[in-house]
């Protein structure tokens, strides 16, 4: 099918460059034409019979009028990003030139390519599978070192390898079991339920691991969800300025100021941290200061972390007490940071020994960078460093989990011992959620979703 559609392909261009003024813009064609119809608009070599991957000065022209002066990159098929015959012109980067250009190309009879549809011919012509492909457009889309490092591990084979190894394996298995269904009534066994009952153990372990990745995964490319409580006063909103190096949220000593909730990003090594300043947790009979914080209380059970505050010139340790048992009821990891030490005496801070609290004062930023280890190492990283790997696609997780369940009742198939029709399903069902993930199996609609999601040129 790969073929099929690889052959009846027109040539296709669209800016790769931002839209917008810059030094260059690039125009980027692909198709069995891309050549021909850059070297008819091209002054300078003739492109026809220049060789793969060499650049070439020139006038780009419509008829007679010169509309730039650029750089044309050829790259022979196979040998290109899509596999095809691709044409990368360097263009001024005006907006004025850039339409001109492609207008022109578009005239000579290349098409105005679709969002995604240089990535989606480099899959359709196998230059890498789906998860591949998909981990193009987190790589540009990705903005952190961490977030950067998952989709480039992802680009590179990432987990489809393996999947893909076992899925081949698993294929043997069915049509074993297919071809015992063919023997009917005869007491016949090509394929070895134990052997069989072993290859499914292994990729279930293989895929629990996945979906387990897959919270990790998720906070690496959208940011851990990390909520900042405390009674009001405690100094949320000065913590939260002092992370963000500016002024975001509204400070002010009349307790009760931050009523709604103010997000930012936060990057600590790599990773980013989406916090949350909220509403303070105290009882109040003001209506809108109460709505937030019960909002508060939401949005504390949604986190992935909770940053916990006390102001300690006015807390009692044993009212810290009771808020770390709060917080452990909710079960979510939390720090419980002890702020103002500025204000408290040696003594005053004796009180608090018994605790695990980070002491800090939010108006000191050099007291921070204990908060800051702290929160890191609350976050496990360690399979993220280890260099794990780590699924990040919603559409990958899904897949994983329908994948396991299919895998369960092929188990618990072969311990029933169901007839070879039913076993053969099961297997089926697996396979088909398998090869979704690394895109042996495909839809238009699929196709169409993910690629629909890229931008024109990419
Ligand atoms: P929130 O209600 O918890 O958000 O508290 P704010 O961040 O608005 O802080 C309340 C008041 O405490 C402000 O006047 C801050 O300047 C002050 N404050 C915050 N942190 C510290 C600190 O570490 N030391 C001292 N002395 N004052 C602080």
């Amino acid at each position: 099918m790969k073929n099929e559609i690889a052959s009846s392909q027109d040539t296709i261009v669209a800016l790769a460059t931002p839209a917008g003024i810059g030094a260059i813009g690039v125009i980027r064609l692909s198709g069995n034409n891309a050549i021909t119809i850059s070297n008819e608009v091209f002054k300078g070599k003739d492109l026809s019979k220049a060789a793969s991957h060499t650049i070439h000065f020139g006038t780009i022209r419509d008829g007679e009028k010169v509309l730039d002066e650029v750089l044309v990159s050829v790259f022979i098929a196979p040998k290109s990003f899509t596999k095809e015959n691709v044409v990368e012109i360097s263009c001024h980067g005006s907006n004025y030139i850039i339409r001109q250009i492609i207008q022109l190309l578009v005239k000579t009879g290349a098409r105005l390519a679709q969002p995604g549809e240089f990535t989606k011919r480099a899959f359709l012509h196998g230059q890498f599978d789906l998860p591949q492909a998909e981990a193009v457009a987190d790589l540009i889309a990705a903005d952190s070192e961490a977030a950067h490092k998952a989709a480039l591990n992802q680009m590179r084979g990432g987990f489809s390898q393996e999947i893909s190894a076992l899925r081949e394996k698993l294929i043997h298995f069915a049509s074993m079991i297919e071809l015992e269904l063919d023997f009917g009534e005869e007491d016949v066994e090509f394929a070895s339920r134990e052997a069989l009952h072993a290859l499914v153990n292994e990729l279930k372990a293989v895929i629990t691991s996945l979906i387990a990745s897959f919270d990790l995964g998720n906070v690496i490319k959208n940011g851990v969800p990390t909520v900042i409580a405390g009674k009001p006063n405690a100094g949320k909103s000065t913590l939260l300025n002092a992370l963000l190096n500016e002024e975001k949220a509204i400070v002010s000593d009349i307790p009760g100021t931050t009523r709604d909730f103010i997000e930012d990003e936060i990057n600590i090594e790599g990773i980013s941290f989406r916090f949350i300043d909220t509403a303070g947790l105290r009882d109040t009979t003001d209506e809108i200061e109460a709505i937030g914080v019960e909002r508060t209380q939401e949005k504390m059970k949604q986190a992935s972390l909770i940053i916990y505050m006390v102001d300690l010139a006015a807390a009692s340790p044993v009212e810290v007490g009771q808020e770390i048992n709060r917080l452990e009821n909710l079960g979510i990891p939390f720090i419980m940071v002890g702020n103002k030490v500025d204000r408290v005496s040696t003594d005053q801070l004796e009180a608090f020994n018994t605790f695990d609290l980070i002491l800090l004062s939010a108006l000191d930023k050099a007291s921070l960078e204990s908060l800051r280890q702290k929160i890191l190492e609350i976050v496990h990283l360690d399979s993220f460093k280890t260099g794990n790997t780590i699924v990040t696609n919603l559409r990958h997780y899904e897949s994983l989990l329908k994948t396991k369940q299919a895998l369960d009742d092929v188990i618990q198939g072969i311990n029933n011992q169901v007839t070879n029709d039913l076993l053969a399903l099961d297997i089926r069902t697996a396979l088909h959620h398998l090869g979704e993930i690394t895109g042996d199996i495909t839809t238009d609609d699929l196709l169409a979703n993910i690629f629909g999601k890229f931008c024109i040129g990419k």
